[in-house]
């Protein structure tokens, strides 16, 4: 996206990880804005900006929370008002974030189950509708997105499958919100997490929680968890009043509504359109110069791509030779795939330029790190997708 009004980004920094994403001048200038009270109506009026044009990014007519935090933080505060110790749920595995909901439900004393499928899969729908029928789970836990593999879950199957059952489905939508079309009430999602620094292309720091009156009525129940700050039933009070419970983070919030706006400028489906055309061109220039695209069958994420590391070249020395020589910032893998993988990111403010300059980089270092590459196939494929 280039904008009149858009000032050059730091032209020794390309930032391009699967989240924190760069973040649009307008964007920083928003969250840049004298403070405001948080109970005036400066404030309320950001509030219902920012819910009434987030409501169709996740699909939903239903409240939208906001907290302070990142994206693990709503993860948690999702599982402590919906599960109390002893409960049993059922995780849905098919990367390191998957590991993460599970890693969090243990820690609250849940009894977890999961249903796994290989990484680099997507989660298979029919499983997990077994594995949810095999027991009265209070919660099940997807990730949307799996940004360690690259998966999309079907989510309209899964949701599908759950319809009617007791259990209350919970999406981590962290790294899919605003690049892969989400349909939170069609779908039949109950709670949905995401986060500012990904496809919202906003500071990190602001975590969104969406939640069905399904969820609401799970949360009726007395007892559960012990919680205070992340009561998402205090929260709800107060988005009545258009305000959060406790301080807002007014300056995120801000900026999530000038994302907001930009987004509707451009149209979502026409952001979704980019997010697929710009992921698509990632796939093909990168298989154009040799590389195998490490996520196998189902819809391939559009909002990053995770190639595996060729041959001899272990993946954190692309990272490497791509921010040393050409201050290009990409991830490796922080789990089991370390060395194997490396992961670009195509969400948020990205466009053509962005995929053909990283392409051309991509080529330069893996050259530089040994590897015969053919000049120039990376770009020429990507620019037959992007036109
Ligand atoms: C980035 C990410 C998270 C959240 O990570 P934080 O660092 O806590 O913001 C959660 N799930 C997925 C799929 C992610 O990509």
């Amino acid at each position: 996206m280039s904008l009149p009004n858009e000032m050059p980004r730091p032209a020794q920094y390309r930032l391009r990880l699967p989240g924190p994403t760069a973040v649009p001048e307008r964007i920083r200038l928003a969250t840049a804005a004298a403070m405001v009270n948080h109970r005036g109506p400066e404030f309320h009026a950001l509030f219902d900006e920012a819910v009434r044009r987030v409501r169709p990014v996740l699909g939903t007519t239903g409240e939208v929370l906001l907290f302070p935090g990142s994206g693990t933080g709503v993860m948690e505060a999702a599982i402590a008002n919906l599960v109390a110790p002893g409960d049993p749920v059922l995780v849905v595995i098919h990367g390191q974030f998957g590991e993460r909901f599970k890693a969090i439900a243990e820690g609250m004393g849940a009894a977890v189950d999961t249903v796994e499928s290989e990484w680099g899969d997507p989660p298979d729908a029919e499983r997990v509708a077994a594995a949810a029928r095999a027991r009265d789970y209070r919660a099940v836990f997807v990730t949307h997105n799996e940004s360690s593999t690259g998966a999309v879950a079907d989510l309209a199957a899964i949701g599908k499958a759950l319809a009617g059952g007791p259990a209350v489905l919970v999406v981590d939508a962290v790294s899919s919100a605003a690049g892969l079309p989400l349909r939170q009430d069609e779908w039949g999602l109950d709670v949905v997490v995401t986060a500012s620094q990904k496809a919202l292309m906003c500071p990190p720091g602001l975590g969104l929680v969406s939640v069905s009156e399904k969820a609401w009525r799970a949360m009726e129940r007395e007892g559960g968890t012990p919680r205070f700050y992340w009561d998402f039933r205090r929260a709800r009070a107060a988005f009545a009043k258009s305000e959060t419970a406790f301080t807002a983070p007014v300056s995120l919030v801000a900026g999530l509504v000038e994302a907001l706006r930009m987004i509707d400028e451009e149209g979502l489906p026409a952001v979704f359109e980019r997010h697929w055309r710009c992921g698509e061109a990632m796939r093909a220039g990168g298989t154009a110069l040799g590389l195998e695209i490490f996520t196998r069958g189902g819809t391939l994420s559009d909002t990053v791509t995770v190639f595996r590391a060729p041959g001899p070249i272990e993946g954190g020395a692309i990272v490497r030779r791509l921010y040393e020589a050409y201050h290009t910032v990409i991830a490796g893998a922080r789990n089991r795939l370390q060395g194997k993988v490396f992961r670009i990111g195509t969400m948020g403010a990205i466009d053509a330029p962005d995929i053909l300059t990283d392409l051309h980089y991509l080529e330069c270092a893996l050259r530089d790190l040994g590897m015969r590459v053919p000049q120039g196939a990376g770009v020429a494929a990507a620019a037959k997708i992007l036109g």
